[in-house]
C-alpha cells in the first residue's frame, strides 16, 4: 500500500497524477498539494469515479520548509513527488529529510532570484571552474548525498523525459548495446503545431531561461560553451521529417559525463521553428526575458513573470496541438572490438496524448516518467540510500515500464549521425 504526496498541479503534474491513477495497484493514495488549491480540487473532481486511488488535496507554499514539514507530517506519504518548479527542489528535499521521506523530481535546482548574493557567489565560482554558465546545475542537490544516505532515504533526481528517460536510454545502451560508449547526441524534436505564433510547451519562465542561455557540450573531459543558438543542424526525424535543431546546454549532460565511463563527447539538440526563435529574440532584445524585478507604477514586477501571464498556459495547449515528438539518443562506440552506432528513441503523438489524459505530448512525455520513477522507488526496484540520477539505477525495469505505460521506444542500428 503506497501513499504519495504530489507537490504542484501544473501541466506535468496533471499527467503524472492521471497516470498514477491508472496504476492504482501501486498508487493507492494520492495527496495533491499546490500553491493554488482550486487546481488540485478540479483535478480530483475530474478523476473521481474513474480510479480506485483515493485522492485528497491540500494547499501549500513549497518555498516554505515549515509548511512542507507540517503537510508531510499530516499526510505521512511514502514518497514526495516534487512536480512544482525547480525553484522548490531544495526546500522540498529539506522537508523530506526532516520527515524521513523519499524524494523525487523532474528538473534540477535553479534559484528564482539569480541576483541573491550567496547563490551568486557560488554560481560565479562554478562558471569559472566548470566552464558553463547555465543557472541550473546538479551541485546543489548532489550536496545532499550524505544527508540522504545517513537517513537511509533515496532522492531520485530528474525523472522526466530529458532529463530522465534519455538517461535510462544511456544506461540501457551501456548495459546491453556497447562495451564502450564514445559519443552521445541527445535529440529532442517536437514536430507539434499548436497554431499560436508563440507559446511554450512547459512552464514559460523555466523554458525561456533554458533556451535563451548559452549552449554547451562536454568534450574530452571539459565543457565547451558557445553563444545561444549558434550551432544549428538539420536532421530527418522518423515520423516527423526534416527539422532544424540547435545545440543547448542541458542538465543530463552533467550527470552523464560523470556516470558513463570513458564517454568522449555529449551534446544536446532541440528543434525550434523560425517563428519561435524570432519571437524569443525579440522578447529578449526588449528585456522581456529578464528575471530582474523592475519598478512599474509603484510596484516591482519581474518581466519574465509578466510575460508568463500573457502567454498561453501550456496546460491548455492539448486540444489544439497536432503532430508528434521524437526524442532519443544516438550513440557511437564499440562492441566486441568493433565500431558500432545505435539510436534509441520514442515517438509520441500530441493528439493521442490529449485523448488519453487531456494534455499535449510534452507534458505527457514528462509526466509518464515521473510516475514510472515514483513506481521504481515505491516498489523497491530502485532502492539505494543517497541522491541519484536515472542512469545510476538498473535501466531494465524502467525501460519495460516505458513500453507498458505509454512511451514505447525503439532501437535503430546504424542511424544517420549528426555532423
Ligand atoms: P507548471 O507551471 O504548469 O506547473 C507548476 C506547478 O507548480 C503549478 O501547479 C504551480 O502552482 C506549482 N507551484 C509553483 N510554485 C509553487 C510553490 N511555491 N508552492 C507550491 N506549488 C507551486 O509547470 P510544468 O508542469 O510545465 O513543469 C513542472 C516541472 O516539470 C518543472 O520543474 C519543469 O522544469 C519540469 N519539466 C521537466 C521536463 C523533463 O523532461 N524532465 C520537461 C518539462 C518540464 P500554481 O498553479 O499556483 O502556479
Amino acid at each position: 500500500m503506497s501513499r504519495v504526496l504530489v507537490i504542484g498541479c501544473g501541466g506535468v503534474a496533471n499527467v503524472a497524477i492521471r497516470k498514477c491513477c491508472q496504476n492504482s495497484q501501486v498508487f493507492q493514495e494520492i495527496c495533491i498539494a499546490s500553491r493554488t488549491r482550486e487546481k488540485c480540487d478540479a483535478l480530483k473532481k475530474a478523476l473521481e469515479g474513474k480510479t480506485s486511488a483515493v485522492i485528497t488535496t491540500e494547499q501549500v507554499d513549497a518555498d516554505q520548509v515549515d509548511q512542507l514539514v507540517a503537510l508531510i507530517q499530516k499526510v505521512k506519504p511514502d514518497l514526495v513527488m516534487n512536480i512544482a518548479l525547480p525553484y522548490q527542489d531544495l526546500t522540498v528535499m529539506d522537508a523530506c529529510l526532516e520527515c524521513g521521506v523519499n524524494y523525487m523530481d523532474t528538473a534540477n535546482y535553479e534559484p528564482e532570484d539569480i541576483q541573491e548574493p550567496s547563490w551568486r557567489a557560488v554560481y560565479e565560482k562554478r562558471c569559472k571552474e566548470e566552464g558553463f554558465s547555465a543557472y541550473f546545475d546538479y551541485s546543489w542537490q548532489w550536496a545532499y548525498q550524505e544527508k540522504f544516505r545517513e537517513k537511509g532515504l533515496t532522492a531520485l533526481l530528474g525523472s522526466g523525459f530529458d532529463p530522465g528517460v534519455t538517461q535510462a536510454f544511456c544506461a540501457y545502451a551501456q548495459k546491453h548495446l556497447f562495451d564502450e560508449i564514445e559519443t552521445i547526441d541527445i535529440l529532442d524534436c517536437n514536430g507539434g503545431d499548436h497554431g499560436y505564433p508563440f507559446a511554450t510547451n512547459f512552464n514559460p519562465e523555466i523554458n525561456l531561461r533554458e533556451v535563451s542561455a548559452p549552449g554547451s557540450y562536454w568534450e574530452n573531459g571539459r565543457w565547451v560553451e558557445i553563444p545561444a543558438m549558434s550551432i544549428k543542424r538539420e536532421y530527418e526525424f522518423d515520423q516527423v521529417g526534416k527539422k532544424d535543431m540547435y545545440l543547448l546546454h542541458h542538465e543530463e549532460i552533467e550527470s552523464l559525463a560523470k556516470n558513463i565511463p570513458g564517454v568522449k563527447r555529449i551534446r544536446f539538440f532541440m528543434t525550434f521553428g523560425q517563428s519561435y526563435l524570432t519571437h524569443m529574440k525579440c522578447l529578449e532584445n526588449v528585456g522581456m526575458l529578464s528575471t530582474e524585478p523592475v519598478e512599474y507604477e509603484g510596484r516591482q514586477i519581474v518581466p519574465i513573470q509578466f510575460l508568463k501571464a500573457l502567454l498561453p498556459d501550456p496546460a491548455t495547449l492539448g486540444p489544439r496541438t497536432v503532430g508528434k515528438t521524437n526524442i532519443g539518443c544516438i550513440f557511437t562506440g564499440k562492441k566486441d572490438g568493433k565500431e558500432k552506432t545505435a539510436y534509441i528513441y520514442n515517438i509520441c503523438d500530441h493528439q493521442e496524448c490529449y485523448r488519453e489524459v487531456g494534455s499535449q505530448a510534452i507534458s505527457y512525455t514528462t509526466g509518464v516518467p515521473a510516475m514510472i520513477g515514483a513506481m521504481m522507488l515505491l516498489t523497491g526496484k530502485w532502492k539505494q540510500p543517497g541522491v541519484y540520477t536515472v542512469e545510476e539505477f538498473d535501466p531494465d525495469p524502467y525501460m519495460e515500464a516505458l513500453n507498458q505505460w505509454g512511451l514505447p521506444w525503439v532501437v535503430s542500428e546504424n542511424p544517420v549521425l549528426v555532423e
